[in-house]
């Protein structure tokens, strides 16, 4: 993942994985990124109001940005996954 190691911003932000970073970084916008998808859709079951799956998007985001992108995401939204249910 893109991280905040070179950039000479203030870190002001801690991510999933306890690093520091700025709040301008990709690590930064990728985490809020996932939260957001984390939040807005289900894991698993489709219903009316919410017809695409954290999957789907997944998916939806791979045709798009490609698969590193999408790989790296979802990997964050596992980290914030398991959090929550710690
Ligand atoms: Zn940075």
């Amino acid at each position: 993942m893109t991280n905040c190691a070179s950039c000479t911003r203030d870190k002001t932000k801690q991510l999933i994985n306890a690093s520091q970073v700025c709040s301008y970084c990709e690590a930064w916008r990728m985490e809020c990124e996932a939260r957001w998808i984390l939040i807005n859709y289900p894991a698993t079951r489709r219903s009316k109001t919410k017809p695409m799956t954290a999957r789907d998007w997944l998916e939806a985001l791979k045709a798009k940005r490609g698969e590193d992108h999408a790989r790296q995401l979802r990997q964050v939204m596992a980290s914030i996954y398991r959090q929550s249910q710690k």
